[in-house]
């Protein structure tokens, strides 16, 4: 037990980034590179679990002092068709660059506060 503490009590990055940022390499990234990894990564899942999707929900109405997340403090409840329309429009690039429609295994959602978008508003998802 002593050993696993010594071994993961070092600082680490946070979860929110993917991959984590020790292993970015500015040297070799390119544009076309990505769309290489995401096309492969995307045919290996959709082929067979079908795919595992994240959507990130920024907005809270009031910041806990512990808050580490990307998140927006607000209370402005219109910011929510705006940002949805950037999340549908991000989609439906990752949709022209993927070979075959998406099969949609999960649909995981965070934040921010998922529910702070109004109840309409979460019908476009
Ligand atoms: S993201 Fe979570 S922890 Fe941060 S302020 Fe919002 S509800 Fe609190």
């Amino acid at each position: 037990m002593n050993s696993l503490i010594q071994k993961y009590n070092i600082p680490g990055p946070r979860y929110t980034s993917y991959p984590t940022v020790p292993f970015w390499d500015e040297t070799t990234f390119s544009e076309a590179a990505w769309i290489r990894h995401l096309q492969r990564a995307f045919t290996i899942s959709n082929t067979t679990n079908g795919i595992s999707l994240y959507i990130h929900l920024p907005y809270c109405e009031s910041l806990c002092t512990f808050c580490g997340c990307n998140k927006r403090i607000t209370r402005n409840h219109g910011v929510e068709v705006p940002y949805i329309d950037a999340l549908l429009a991000e989609w439906t690039l990752y949709c022209n660059l993927l070979p075959e429609k998406p099969r949609i295994a999960e649909l995981h959602l965070g934040g921010g506060t998922p529910s702070f978008l109004l109840p309409n508003n979460s019908n476009d998802f």
